[in-house]
């Protein structure tokens, strides 16, 4: 799945949401998500976001790797 990192946080311009053909990225308090079991990677929303917050999964930078889990969780708790 793809992933939105910390250049999301308080930023959430949501133009990804309009690129995604499964309608898998939600709004949360302060970032965006996308819910791992949903996503087809397709990648099309990671061109379009202006902060360059979308990540491939294997692709995250190592300190953002802890945004895969917060995505899990955020989804296991709706
Ligand atoms: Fe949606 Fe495709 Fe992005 Fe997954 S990779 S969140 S399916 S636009």
């Amino acid at each position: 799945a793809y992933v939105i990192a910390q250049p999301c946080v308080d930023v959430k311009d949501k133009a990804c949401v309009d690129e995604c053909p499964v309608d898998c990225i939600y709004e949360g308090k302060r970032s965006l998500y996308i819910n791992p079991n949903e996503c087809v990677d397709c990648g099309a929303c990671e061109p379009v976001c202006p902060t360059e917050a979308i990540f491939y999964e294997d692709d995250l930078p190592e300190e953002w790797e802890w945004y895969k889990d917060a995505a899990v969780e955020f989804f296991a708790e709706v």
